[in-house]
């Protein structure tokens, strides 16, 4: 028999509910060989499930609150580039600080926009 997309929707909910109190004291290990026993489209799934659960009205100090408050973006001084920018991603690279999420953000889509540039160059 095989699952509606609504029950397959709820246990990806449960699992992920699941996931969100284990990820705070289990074993990471533990955690990526029950991700691995997921196929392709359930993990697209679950990422987007639980991408609906965060409450984006909050600050994202507050979402992301495991993070030190070293991360948050910091205003720019002149000498240093922006946050919310793949150079000021690099700057706190090269200061050894913990990038802040609009950083990394803006790191990444560069990255994957470099490597999209890339595929398409060689073929
Ligand atoms: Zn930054």
């Amino acid at each position: 028999m095989t699952e509606t997309s609504q029950a397959g929707a709820e246990r990806l909910l449960l699992l992920g509910l699941d996931l969100a109190v284990r990820v705070r004291d289990d074993d990471p290990a533990q955690l990526a060989d029950l991700l691995d026993g997921l196929d392709k489209e359930e993990l697209h799934q679950l990422v987007l499930t639980l991408a609906r659960c965060v409450d984006i009205s909050l600050p994202v100090s507050e979402i992301v609150w495991w993070r030190s408050l070293t991360s948050l973006p910091r205003a720019s001084r002149g000498d240093t580039p922006p946050c919310g920018t793949s150079r000021g991603y690099k700057a706190h690279m090269r200061a050894r600080e913990l990038p802040d999420l609009a950083c990394e953000v803006a790191y990444r889509r560069e990255e994957r926009e470099r490597k999209a540039r890339t595929r398409r160059a060689s073929t």
